[in-house]
């Protein structure tokens, strides 16, 4: 078990996966969206591979937006979906396999709907779904994967977000609003942000002001502090983070 704003640590997983030869996979989360943390899925993923275990990453919310090379990595099974990062519409998940450990999920899925060698299986014969096709969805996928081709790929789009939740992060401070992960450890994704000392509005009335102006911000996930979270995916760019940053200052600005 690890606090919300730190991450797993490897040699730690090595030492479990060590005292225990019954763990046989491994899952992790990549960009974790309560604390907006970047795990550190590389180092984890040495460690597991190193010990023949394997390696399951929920990527979504990373995938698209930050470089995963999967294969060199030593990733066996990443899963994400077409309305994160990609920035497609919502309606479908697609998961990149090692085909050898997809091979032998052979017959084991608990699950009708969820099987993914039979799903795998059905696609290539006739290139379908197992049940109705999400064909306006698969539409706006194909259309957002030309857009992040014509953006200049993930490394552009990956900048793009970096950029932008770094200038976000930098204008808060200024207000006195501290990331609650702050450093290396904080992801492009997502922030969970402390309020400001001693505030005097609720989470409610600062998204209600922010929202009548164009814009929308998450309420805080984590246990153990008062937070607020803003994201950062999609189509935002330099000039919304600078106006999403006035109009917040504009809302404290009210209560000094
Ligand atoms: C968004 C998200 C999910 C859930 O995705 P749905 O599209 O709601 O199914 C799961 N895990 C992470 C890390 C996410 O960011």
């Amino acid at each position: 078990q690890q606090d919300y704003d730190k991450v797993p640590d490897a040699e730690k997983i090595a030492e479990l996966l060590d005292a225990d030869p019954q763990i046989t996979h491994v899952s992790m989360v990549h960009s974790e969206t309560t604390s907006g943390i970047l795990n550190d899925i590389q180092a984890v993923a040495k460690v597991v591979k190193e010990r023949g275990r394997t390696f399951i990453v929920d990527a979504m919310s990373s995938f698209g937006g930050v470089e995963i090379p999967v294969g060199e990595w030593g990733i066996d099974f990443i899963v994400s979906s077409a309305n994160k990062c990609i920035q497609g519409v919502p309606g479908f998940s697609f998961i990149i396999a090692n085909k050898a450990k997809l091979m032998e999920s052979k017959g084991k899925a608990r699950s009708l709907s969820l099987d993914l060698y039979d799903q795998w299986e059905t696609m290539n014969k006739d290139g379908k779904w197992r049940f109705t096709s999400p064909t306006h969805v698969v539409l706006a996928f194909s259309k957002a994967l030309d857009e992040l081709h014509i953006e200049g790929g993930i490394e552009a789009r990956s900048k793009r977000y970096y950029d932008n939740n770094r200038l976000l992060i930098e204008k808060l401070e200024k207000m006195g609003v501290r990331p609650y992960i702050g450093g290396a450890l904080q992801g492009p994704i997502i922030t969970t942000f402390f309020y400001p000392d001693q505030h005097k509005f609720s989470f409610e009335e600062m998204y209600l002001y922010i929202k009548e102006r164009g814009y929308a911000i998450y309420p805080g996930k984590v246990t153990e502090a008062d937070t607020f979270r803003i994201g950062n995916i999609g189509e935002i760019y330099r000039e919304d983070i600078e106006k999403l940053c006035e109009i917040m200052e504009a809302f404290f600005g009210q209560y000094k």
